[in-house]
């Protein structure tokens, strides 16, 4: 079975490859590298141990993406591709709305073209908006108070209005909650540009001597010790719900929306121990403001996906931030020499 994966070279998409080629899957990469670097690519050439075909290309362009249905036969596609920082959404929601939701409906149409009707989609736990109550299972309210996320919001429904107009196209919505950590080998990770706006890079970078002090944003939330908690999952925990999902594809007979956590939640405080006690690294911080558009807490109910895909994360907090770290000390600068 052939999948397309676009935006394979991004952080979870690198990831997943290794997975899907582990499981047996032959799978196409593209990407149009606007936020990743080929260099992923060969590295997870050298982990599998052969070459991974990569197309470059952009999802709004339809010639693009035709070059790869007709180079390939595919049979499904795993859907990584898009813009994902918040800050720049609403800053440039055109930009967003045009990669992501744009970028989606060409991809769609150009797999309705070639016979293809299989998508595993990246949705987020972002779609939860600020959850009345915690765990989160996939029923909660959905909201939006960004253009990512509510360019997220939009897939989501036209996925879905999709299958309501043809029965005959197979879909899964997995909501990721805050994927971190590395693959084991150390060599792929996570590479944001600039300064990072995620926790865990920016831990990493402190720790490395990068950034020279974390800023904790907010200390007076109703959560443990005040500061935010969030559902971290190991980015190979994550890689394997999209292989389950795959797996399981062609025995759902609805468009299924799946939650992609642990069920624990930690807070900025508990990771940063975390990350401490397994780097050996102190990591300097201060307590900022909050930040705009943040909630207090938010961590998944994930007994659907045991149910339904007889996944669950197996990896703990310390895992993640060993493989962070381990990753993060042999590539001081990410993918650039
Ligand atoms: P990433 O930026 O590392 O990967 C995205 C990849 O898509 C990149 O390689 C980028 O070059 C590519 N891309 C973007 N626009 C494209 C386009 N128009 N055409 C072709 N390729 C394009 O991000 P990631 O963390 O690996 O996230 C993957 C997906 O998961 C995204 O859709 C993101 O919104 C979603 N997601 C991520 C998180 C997270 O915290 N990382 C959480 C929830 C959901
Ligand atoms: N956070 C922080 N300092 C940072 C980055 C993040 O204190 O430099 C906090 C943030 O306020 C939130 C948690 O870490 O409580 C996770 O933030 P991240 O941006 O990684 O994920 P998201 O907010 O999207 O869940």
């Amino acid at each position: 079975m052939r999948i397309l994966v676009t935006g394979g070279a991004g952080y979870i998409g690198s990831h997943t490859c290794i997975l899907l080629v582990e499981a047996g899957y032959d799978i196409v990469v593209f990407d149009n590298f606007c936020n990743a670097s080929k260099e992923s690519i060969l590295r997870v050439d050298k982990i599998v141990g052969k070459t991974i075909p990569l197309i470059e290309g952009d999802i709004r362009n339809k010639e693009d993406l035709t070059r790869a249905f007709e180079a390939y036969a595919i049979d499904a596609v795993i859907h990584f591709a898009g813009l994902k920082a918040v800050g720049e959404s609403v800053e440039k929601p055109l930009a967003y709305y045009d990669n992501n939701i744009y970028g989606t409906l060409i991809l769609c149409e150009v797999m309705a073209a070639h016979g293809c009707k299989s998508i595993v989609f990246s949705s987020s736990a972002t779609v939860y908006g600020d959850p009345h109550s915690t765990p989160i299972t996939e029923d909660f309210p959905l909201s939006a108070t960004n253009p990512y996320g509510r360019s997220k919001l939009f897939i989501e429904e036209m996925l879905r209005d999709l299958y309501v107009s043809d029965s005959e196209w197979q879909i899964i919505l997995l909501r990721y909650f805050n994927p971190i950590g590395a693959h084991e080998s150390g060599t792929i990770g996570e590479d944001p540009n600039g300064i990072p706006n995620n926790l865990l890079p920016f831990i990493a970078q402190t720790a490395i001597g990068t950034r020279a002090c974390l800023s904790v944003f907010g200390d007076d939330y109703d959560t443990v010790d005040g500061t935010g908690v969030r559902d971290y999952i190991h980015v190979m925990d994550l890689a394997d719900g999209h292989v389950k999902a795959l797996d399981k594809m062609h025995t759902f007979s609805e468009v299924m929306t799946i939650n992609l956590g642990t069920g624990k939640g930690y807070s900025v405080l508990e990771v940063l121990k975390a990350f401490e006690r397994t780097s050996g690294k102190n990591v300097p911080y201060v307590i900022a403001p909050r930040r705009t558009g943040d909630i207090a807490s938010c961590f998944a109910d994930p007994s659907y996906a045991q149910k339904i895909l007889q996944w669950r994360a197996k990896r703990g907090i310390e895992e993640m931030c060993k493989d962070s770290w381990r990753w993060q000390s042999s590539n001081p600068n990410g993918y650039k020499c």
